[in-house]
């Protein structure tokens, strides 16, 4: 078995690496079909994969914007792990002129909701910014509105992994585009990006705005400056530092004057107002105070420009920074003399103040006069602005972790009834000492896991995921798509682990929605005695082997994807019986009502002949560790009493345990702990109760 799991293995990998990888699948002529007159459509840009949009303004052709495509930019894959592919066109100030559905392979609305709640969710981007942070309320239905700085858009129920993932692609793929071409120096999601905070102002002198680290101070000498070009072609070439080593070369204050603390006590009351006045909602600046032989301007410098002796970055990204153009009086008179110069950085960069600001300075030697060598050397200050100073970023993020938070109760929830339920498979003695509390205790669970895991969090585990995380990795994209859904990955660590030490039972057993409302179905039916259908031995050993030939089927048509693959996924009833609800097309509604009614009559038949999932963790389950079931030296030879008695077959009549099959319902662990049930143990005890026979000379017979 081990030998042909190796080969298939084999198999696999191998046809991953053959299988075909993605692009986007716009020409020219349809987006000029999209974008039709008085728009003109440009030709693709050869950097970025993104198409111009222009208009005519009378005699002047302006830009009008930009189209792309999702998959070029951000293919964040689906639910499905193939990543959808939307249209994106934004104008040339950030704002959304267009989202469509290009392809996408969402279960949830193929053929679920329908695509019609997909395509009403992505038109509401229409008319929306760059500028606002647009988050999704998963809450009440029409909760949609907007200001200058926030919008919120109406989810779709069911779905909300699918719009997540949707709403993160089109926002990276945005963002992705205005910072390269409409010079949002950097992509953010503004809702992930701290506040400074306009109410809080501290007096202080410049001392103390230093030791607060509201201020950075850098001074650097000729002797210093010097030494940076130490071993360079630049060494040497600047006779002002040889000659006057300790002379200031730089002396330089700066703060971000955006935080009032710092502004409010450097500036004076006019220059703070005429700064702020210069300062639109979510822009910050830096105030650059400088002395030294070294001017931050530089003599070719522009006022009004982007300065090129001062660079910053975050998170090793560029943040462009723009002379203000201000003449700025400060506080301190120490500082009298000093150049001040104001550079702004525009929210839409997305500056964070919560996070570390790197400062460069730039400072150019050049050797040679026809054709000058350029040697560069840099100067560093680290900013990073008091905690006190800002809020921490509030909304939720668009990403996995956005999710997460949101989630939390029913994250804790599940974990305390995992935990439960590792703690009882722990102490299984305990567990089935009582047959009568066990079989309340496995009723309540069934009962939470159709209720709360299968209904209520949304945790039904799918065969979905394995080929979405397959066709995720053969295109080389993370896994991470997975982590959108928490409690479905926090399900799979525990049941990864759980095959490691029992097997395929813990998931199929206990967690499973659709596979508890089938034993649900099936201890009705017996209640209400319906006739039961087993199989025979050879039967149902070999229509056993049924559900691998799927999984094997479905797993190769994933290398592919495509239709074939959504259409074999539907031989999973999960998405009608437990995502939906049942409210979807008749055909699949009969399809899972049917193999529901079938376990009225066997024994959760879906389970035992044809689940793609559960044939994959039977595999998986072979690296079990444990045989966990008790068994004694009767068991088979010859007591078949728990092979009879076990609804799955999974015992065979040498009294061996076949833990592929097993689902770990504690059965003829019951059985094995009663001297009531299990025959040796009867016979036991009718032996100890037998009176021996003593014979006048004492002997026993
Ligand atoms: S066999 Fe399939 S349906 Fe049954 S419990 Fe396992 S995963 Fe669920
Ligand atoms: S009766 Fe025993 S062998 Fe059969 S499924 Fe239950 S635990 Fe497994």
């Amino acid at each position: 078995m081990l030998t042909l799991m190796r080969t298939i293995a084999c198999i696999l990998l191998a046809l991953v690496f053959m299988a075909p990888a993605h692009a986007g699948v716009l020409n020219k002529q349809d987006l000029m079909r999209r974008f039709p007159a008085p728009m003109m459509v440009g030709e693709r840009d050869s950097g970025l994969p993104v198409w111009p949009l222009f208009r005519q303004n009378g005699t002047v052709t302006e830009l009008a914007g930009y189209a792309f495509e999702s998959l070029d930019l951000a293919p964040v894959p689906g639910f499905s792990g193939v990543p959808l592919n939307l249209l994106v066109a934004i104008d040339a100030q950030g704002g959304f002129l267009e989202v469509a559905v290009l392809s996408h392979h969402e279960p949830v609305f193929l053929d679920g909701l329908g695509e019609e709640p997909l395509l009403q969710f992505v038109r509401q981007y229409k008319g929306l910014s760059l500028k606002q942070n647009i988050g999704i309320d998963n809450g009440a239905a029409h909760a949609r509105w907007q200001d200058e700085a926030h919008a919120r858009i109406d989810g779709v129920a069911k779905a909300t992994a699918s719009v997540r993932i949707i709403n993160q692609s089109v926002l990276a793929a945005a963002l992705q585009v205005a910072r390269t071409k409409l010079g949002f120096a950097q992509g953010r999601d503004p809702d992930m990006i701290a506040r400074v905070r306009p109410e809080l102002f501290e007096a202080m002198t410049l001392a103390q705005l230093l030791d607060a680290g509201l201020v950075r101070h850098l001074r650097v000498t000729q002797r210093e400056m010097e030494r940076l070009f130490k071993g360079s072609a630049g060494a040497g070439l600047d006779a002002q530092a040889l000659s006057r080593p300790d002379e200031v070369f730089l002396d330089l204050y700066v703060a971000l004057v955006s935080v009032p603390t710092a502004g409010r006590n450097l500036l004076t009351p006019r220059g703070w107002r005429t700064l702020a006045g210069r300062m639109n909602p979510g822009d910050h600046a830096l105030l650059l105070i400088s002395s030294g032989t070294w001017s931050l301007s530089g003599e070719n410098f522009v006022r009004g420009s982007v300065p090129d002796r001062a660079l910053l970055k975050q998170d090793g990204l560029p943040l462009e920074m723009r002379d203000l153009d201000l003449e700025l009086a400060l506080n301190d008179t120490a500082l009298q003399g000093y150049s001040v110069q104001a550079l702004r950085v525009i929210s839409q960069a997305g500056l964070d103040p919560a996070g570390a600001l790197e400062l460069s300075f730039p400072v150019t030697r050049n050797k040679g006069v026809i054709y000058p060598e350029r040697i560069v050397r840099d100067l560093q200050l680290s900013y990073r602005v008091p905690a006190r100073f800002y809020v921490a970023a509030q909304g939720g993020s668009k990403s996995w972790d956005g999710v997460w938070q949101e989630r939390r109760y029913e994250l804790l929830a599940l974990v305390f009834i995992l935990a439960l339920l590792g703690a009882a498979l722990t102490l299984q003695r305990r567990l089935t000492a009582r047959a009568g509390r066990f079989k309340m205790f496995r009723l309540g669970f069934l009962l939470l896991t159709v209720g709360f895991v299968g209904y209520a969090a949304q945790g039904q585990l799918s065969i979905v995921q394995l080929t979405g995380a397959l066709q995720a990795l053969m295109a080389g994209r993370s896994l991470a798509f997975l982590l959108f859904d928490p409690v479905s990955a926090l399900l799979w660590v525990f049941v990864l682990v759980s095959l490691l030490l029992w097997g395929r039972g813990t998931f199929c057993g206990w967690l499973c929605p659709f596979g508890a409302l089938q034993e649900l179905v099936g201890k009705a039916a017996r209640l209400l005695r319906v006739p039961q259908w087993r199989l025979g031995r050879i039967a149902d050993a070999r229509l056993k082997w049924l559900k691998y030939v799927l999984l094997a089927v479905i797993v190769i048509s994933a290398l592919w994807p495509g239709s074939v693959t959504d259409l074999l996924l539907e031989l999973e009833p999960f998405k009608t019986a437990i995502t939906l609800n049942f409210v979807r097309s008749w055909p699949f509604v009969a399809y899972a009502a049917g193999l529901l009614l079938a376990s009225a009559f066997v024994y959760k038949f879906y389970c035992r002949y044809l689940c793609p999932l559960g044939a994959l963790l039977a595999l998986m389950g072979k690296l079990r560790m444990l045989n966990w079931i008790p068994r004694r030296a009767e068991c088979g030879t010859p007591c078949q009493t728990c092979r009879h008695r076990c609804d799955y077959q999974a015992i065979k009549p040498g009294g061996e345990i076949v833990y592929a099959e097993c689902f770990q319902c504690m059965d003829c662990v019951v059985i094995h702990a009663s001297d009531t049930q299990c025959a040796p143990l009867i016979m036991e005890r009718k032996l100890a109760r037998t009176i021996p026979i003593v014979s006048a000379s004492g002997s026993r017979r």
